[in-house]
């Protein structure tokens, strides 16, 4: 660990954000850590801040109050020191579609300054299946291979931390598991740190160490799957999500 360096990947503390002044809270008072070779995943209904949440993490977005702290880093103001130790992907990338696959990488990789740029592009096409098409322009790739695309990018730097905000959505259930099985050797061999959001129950329950349960902004909930289904008395995340979610509306009402 470097000099200075917090023991968390990240760091999370009190934070909002709203898109309109006056207008409700998009992220409501969140505080979390990631700590190293962690895969944790953020899981809520669709509209409960997780991508507004991860936009902040990326700097992309600055919080109205609170702080993240990445290797030690605030991202609202340091974003640019830590910004080659980190990466993201998420469903609705845009990439230049006349561009082939390995075009596409080595703009990417070009934007890290690299020295090993073509070694680099090589490995990240074999991790993630895409050697056949490497000639191959975007615009020509099925959804599936647009979304291993993504992924490919998000790697190209070899991030200590990752987001993938719904990596496997669009995946068939092969490719999402040879998917996972890629990342998590990258976690164990390389202590890389992952936040995913997903809406795939099945696969929280099997691929992360800790998760953590978000609603209309505020978390709900924290843990590991095991910690979570004796804590609610259930052997079904998804029996659990659902209830989460009912239980908040009802009170509500
Ligand atoms: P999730 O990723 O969990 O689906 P989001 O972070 O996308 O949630 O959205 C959280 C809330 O913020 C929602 O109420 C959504 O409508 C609102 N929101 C998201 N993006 C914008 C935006 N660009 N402008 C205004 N409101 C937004």
């Amino acid at each position: 660990m470097a000099f200075g360096e917090t023991p968390e990947v990240l760091l999370a503390q009190e934070v909002r954000k709203r898109y309109t002044k006056d207008g409700p809270w998009a992220v409501d008072g969140i505080s979390l850590d990631l700590r190293r070779g962690e895969v944790v995943s953020i899981v809520g209904p669709n509209g409960a801040g997780k991508s507004t949440l991860i936009q902040m993490m990326l700097g992309l977005l600055v919080p109205d109050s609170g702080t993240i702290r990445i290797f030690g880093t605030d991202m609202a103001t340091g974003r640019r020191k830590v910004a080659h130790r980190i990466n993201y992907a998420s469903t609705d990338l845009s990439l230049p579609y006349s561009l082939t696959v390995r075009e596409n990488l080595m703009a990417y990789a070009l934007i890290y300054n690299m020295s090993n740029i073509r070694e680099r592009i090589e490995k990240v096409l074999v991790t993630l299946n895409l050697e056949p098409f490497r000639d191959i322009r975007v615009g020509r790739l099925s959804t599936g291979q647009v979304a291993r695309m993504g992924i490919a990018k998000a790697l190209i730097n070899d991030p200590e931390l990752l987001f993938l905000d719904e990596p496997t959505a669009t995946l068939d259930p092969e490719v999402s598991a040879q998917l996972r099985a890629t990342l998590q050797g990258m976690v164990r061999d390389r202590n890389m740190t992952l936040l995913y959001t997903s809406h795939n129950m099945r696969e929280v329950e099997r691929f992360s160490d800790r998760l953590y349960l978000m609603n209309r902004g505020r978390l709900v909930a924290e843990g590991t799957v095991p910690a979570l289904m004796t804590r609610f008395d259930t052997e079904d995340l998804e029996a659990l999500f659902l209830q989460m979610v009912q239980r908040e509306r009802e009170s509500d009402e």
